[in-house]
């Protein structure tokens, strides 16, 4: 089974509506994973049908039992994440704030406080337009632990696949260079690294390929918007060849490519123009490296 992570180091190089086009064009024969989990937006385009979900724990939060609470507010002055307030007369836990360290149960003399399992997100299994089965999460806000739920996507996915006999995991990673692509990167076979040729994408570029050094995996490069600054393009691309990156391909602006996102459709499925078939091209290069190229550099 080939598990393939599309990431950028830099959020709007394109890269979700790349991954969400590849998707459409793998067809059944994937398993999609939206690991994304601080903005997923890949639904907006493949249109899943939230079939199953189940609640994501990760870390602790603390719990006032009203009916048990002697108003004190011993909990209310010690709390020092400032996580507990008073709110028409009964003291209340904020989610956002607390840390679960626990304290205030400790100090509680009316055994009115417990500390729970806190639930931080939700994961989904579904259906998509395609009848594919994407993987999808959402953190909900303020949570923190991105990249623990990164991993449970990533297991789920994997544990469709196995289940369906997918060989191949399409997973869209997050943008940057932090928790949530290490957990992203983790366990892959592949990466499509997704620029634009900006000073900023060059330079997040390079930051992310760090990272994806670090595990050894062989990458490929698309530049995306590639006609916006040809000497940046130039420059991405002998960078490429210097690292032994793939080039999979360029794809240059094209205002359809965001008509289409405006429709609610992936480029791939979008009828005028040239955008479908410099989409497929993309998509039929970037296969070839996935099942041909080997593995580790
Ligand atoms: S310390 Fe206990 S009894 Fe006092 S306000 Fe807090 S929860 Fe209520
Ligand atoms: S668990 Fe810690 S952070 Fe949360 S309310 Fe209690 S003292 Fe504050």
């Amino acid at each position: 089974m080939k598990e393939v992570v599309v990431i950028s180091g830099k959020g709007g190089t394109g890269k979700t509506s790349l991954t969400s086009s590849f998707s459409f064009l793998g067809g059944k024969s994937l398993v999609i994973g939206d690991c994304d989990v601080d903005a997923d937006d890949m639904h907006l385009l493949l249109k899943p049908d939230y079939k199953e979900s189940k609640s994501f724990f990760s870390g602790f939060i603390a719990e006032i039992d009203s009916t048990k609470c002697l108003n004190c507010g011993i909990c209310f002055e010690k709390c020092r994440f400032k996580a507990i307030s008073k709110q028409e007369g009964v003291f209340k836990i904020n989610g956002i704030d607390c840390e679960g360290c626990g304290y205030c149960k400790r100090i509680c003399s009316a055994d009115a406080i417990t500390i729970k399992d806190a639930e931080v997100g939700s994961v989904y299994k579904s259906n998509i337009k395609t009848g594919a089965v994407m993987v999808h999460a959402r953190l909900k806000p303020g949570a923190d632990n991105s990249g623990k739920l990164v991993a449970q996507v990533k297991k789920d996915a994997r544990d469709v696949a196995n289940k369906f006999g997918k060989d191949l995991i399409l997973i869209d990673g997050s943008p940057g260079i932090g928790c949530p692509v290490v957990s992203s990167l983790t366990g892959a076979n592949y990466v499509i690294l997704v620029t634009e040729p900006t000073p900023s994408g060059y330079h997040d570029l390079k930051r992310v390929y760090e990272v994806v050094k670090k595990f050894k995996i062989k990458a490929g490069l698309i530049i995306n918007k590639s006609d916006l600054n040809q000497k940046i393009a130039s420059e991405l691309e002998k960078y490429a060849n210097s690292e032994s990156i793939n080039l999979i391909g360029k794809l240059s602006y094209d205002e359809d490519f965001s008509k289409a996102i405006t429709n609610g459709i992936t480029a791939a499925e979008y009828q005028e123009g040239n955008i479908q078939k410099e989409v497929k091209k993309l998509w039929e290069t970037a296969k070839k490296y996935i099942y041909t190229d080997k593995e580790n550099i």
